[in-house]
């Protein structure tokens, strides 16, 4: 069985972020349970990253398993063009509830699509006013996705070098901390200073594949301040901190200052199905409300607003709103904070953070702490031979486990990572 699934997985299948040579083995998971995947031989592995951190509700929950069966049984998609359907209707109202004064829903499939949106979205709401703005601003470091213009916001390396002829050009700036904060303000004001900025890209306080590097809401909100004075459309890039990922629905809640644009995706149908919106404030489409044709926003995809992925978010939604939910929000950030205080002075670990949900743990090697650090694959395979499900992001390691996480098992999952860094680099 082991070698039959390889074989035909070796033959036919081109997995995503993996070498076609040298990588290690994929597992056969046949089901999926709360923070647990099972493997087809029988392994219950704690999926400690929320599968690529999307599944904030677990694996196959019911309440969503439901909503989802129910809603291909009546309608299972339909075009968004000239037709609507309540579980958009449903989800884009309940959107606007929470997010702070955004006022449109626009739909998309993923991550990378609502980013693409975003940007558009941005552009076009100067072209419709008549200005020319070409620059963007965004943060070193920064991840958005893998299209071409999400590639373009983001940091410029191995993955986005073969492309790099076709990126458009992006002003980068640092991201902001106690030591260089005075030096990324002069870096913002040079980069505002002409009135040509379209946009400004951002992860709120987190930036997810950089290595879950965290930064103060303090700068961001002067960041945002700045720009708004400008008129600079400030797009938060919540894809990864959404839905309670920092400790409050939003990362964005943290900042007085809120952004023009929101692009959702990941925890939105709870992991689920692929969906994403990018939503906008009044301001923004009010550019777009006009009788002349050609300033409509001339974008989407087969799948908009797909019915069935709809519900799924609808039901996720109605999960994340509960006391349940909160309170194990609450429960993981207590219990990774205890971890923090414990990890203090690790020789093993360069530094340690956490931001509600999100741990991180960078270890200390000869190396750079970078994607590529030649660490990633001992650490990798020691915790899944342990039947734990961390995925490091070079030497960092982290965690992003889905809410419904047990005590226990966030207890083994510290209990392991402690092991694993008194044993290191002897494994
Ligand atoms: N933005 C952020 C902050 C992300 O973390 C990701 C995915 N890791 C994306 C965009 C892209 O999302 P997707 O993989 O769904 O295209």
């Amino acid at each position: 069985m082991s070698d039959q699934y390889l074989k035909r997985d070796r033959d036919f299948i081109w997995h995503p972020f993996t070498p076609l040579e040298g990588a290690i083995e994929p597992l056969l998971v046949t089901s999926g349970k709360g923070a647990k995947l099972i493997t087809h031989d029988g392994r219950e592995i704690i999926d400690a990253i929320s599968s690529w951190w999307v599944n904030i509700h677990g694996h196959s929950h019911p309440a969503i398993a439901a909503a989802i069966s129910h809603q291909a049984s009546i309608l299972e998609q339909v075009i968004f063009a000239g037709f609507t359907h309540e579980p958009a209707l449903c989800l884009a109202e309940d959107l606007l509830k929470l997010l702070p004064n955004q006022d449109k829903v626009f739909f998309s499939d993923d991550g990378s699509t609502a980013v693409e949106v975003a940007l558009k979205m941005a552009i076009q709401y100067w072209h419709n006013l008549g200005s020319q703005k070409t620059k963007i601003i965004a943060f070193k470091g920064a991840y958005h996705g893998d299209t071409f213009g999400a590639m373009s916001v983001g940091h410029r390396g191995a993955f986005t070098s073969p492309f790099a002829p076709y990126l458009f050009e992006v002003s980068f700036i640092d991201l902001p901390n106690a030591d260089n904060w005075e030096e990324v303000l002069t870096q913002f004001k040079k980069e505002i200073f002409d009135n040509d900025v379209a946009a400004f890209i951002f992860e709120p306080l987190v930036q997810g594949a950089a290595g879950m590097r965290m930064y103060e809401p303090e700068y961001l909100d002067e960041l945002i301040a700045l720009a708004h004075a400008r008129d600079i459309v400030c797009i938060a890039d919540e894809i990864m901190t959404g839905f309670g990922r920092t400790g409050r629905m939003f990362a964005s809640r943290f900042l007085k200052h809120q952004p023009d644009i929101f692009c959702l995706s990941k925890g939105l149908t709870g992991g689920t199905l692929p969906l994403s919106v990018t939503t906008c404030t009044e301001k923004i489409q009010t550019a777009y409300r006009t009788s002349d044709v050609y300033k409509t926003f001339f974008h989407g995809h087969s799948f908009t607003a797909n019915p069935i992925t709809c519900a799924a978010a609808n039901a996720s939604l109605k999960l994340i709103l509960t006391e349940e939910c909160k309170n194990q929000i609450n429960k993981i950030e207590t219990a990774h904070k205890d971890q923090v205080r414990q990890l203090a002075g690790h020789p093993n670990i360069a530094t340690v953070r956490q931001r509600g949900t999100i741990l991180a743990m960078e270890l200390a090697t000869d190396e750079n702490t970078s994607y590529f650090n030649q660490s990633r694959n001992a650490i990798y395979s020691y915790f899944i031979d342990r039947n734990i499900l961390l995925r490091p992001l070079g030497n960092v390691i982290y965690l992003i486990p889905p809410y419904v996480i047990t005590d226990e098992e966030l207890s083994l999952v510290y209990e392991v990572i402690n092991e694993f860094l008194d044993l290191w680099p002897d494994l």
